[in-house]
């Protein structure tokens, strides 16, 4: 039965066309083009040859959180497709800035003062700089990255008008224990404020509602390519 859905979606391109559709339903409901929603195929743990088949399928835009990782399994891939768009969607220390550049096309993690000061550093230097966007604690917790959400206003405006960097957007990372919505509004919140149109929120188990809130990008890693093993998340 090569029409069962079951069967279909049991393939790494079946399970991509799944989210691409509900991500494409999410954005109708609210009254939104679903082409306004970009999906950011997370692809961490996996290799090379397992990206090679989300390319096949269409895909073009990915993320990774680690440098490291990226750093081997992209530059190949980038040389036989131009056209992949890879985003930073993990912590970045300022001395790895330099393996970022060239390499990253979107850092979704600027999150310090230092991490903008090393930007900052690189471009006086010639380096051309990713698009870049403002990760924001929402839940305050101790343990995650992310400026907090009382002081987004001001890092913002030292962006802008101290460092002139390329922010675009928000990213946030919920707390894995509420339920997202609220975070997701005080993201949208934050943005709205300030001018920025880009939001990248919403994972495997949440991106339906995150588009619902109006993000703009969607990071999905698991329902795409199978569940990780647990060592290694966010
Ligand atoms: C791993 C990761 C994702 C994707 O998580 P899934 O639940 O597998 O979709 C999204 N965002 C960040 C920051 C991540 O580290």
């Amino acid at each position: 039965m090569p029409n069962d859905p079951a069967v279909i979606a049991d393939t790494l391109a079946g399970r991509l066309a799944a989210v691409r559709a509900a991500i494409a339903e999410a954005a109708r409901a609210t009254g939104r083009d679903p082409s306004d929603v970009i999906l950011v195929a997370v692809g961490k743990t996996y290799g090379a040859e397992v990206m090679e088949e989300a390319i096949a399928a269409g895909q073009r835009i990915f993320g990774e959180n680690r440098v490291q990782e990226a750093a081997g399994k992209w530059p190949g891939l980038k040389a036989r497709w131009p056209d992949i768009r890879l985003h930073l969607i993990g912590p970045l220390q300022t001395n790895k800035v330099k393996d970022v550049l060239g390499l990253f096309d979107v850092v979704q993690t600027l999150d310090r003062a230092g991490l903008a000061e090393a930007l900052v550093k690189a471009r006086d230097r010639g380096a051309a700089l990713p698009e870049l966007l403002v990760q924001v604690n929402t839940g305050k917790e101790p343990q995650k990255a992310g400026v907090d959400p009382a002081e987004a206003d001001a890092f913002l405006a030292r962006c802008r008008d101290e460092w002139r960097l390329p922010v675009t957007g928000l990213m946030c990372i919920p707390p894995a224990d509420e339920p997202p919505a609220l975070h997701f509004a005080l993201l949208r919140e934050i943005a709205r404020r300030n001018g920025l149109d880009r939001l990248s929120m919403g994972m495997s188990g949440d991106y339906a509602t995150a588009v619902r809130f109006g993000a703009t990008m969607v990071r999905v890693g698991s329902a795409i390519f199978g569940a990780r093993p647990s060592v290694t998340t966010g």
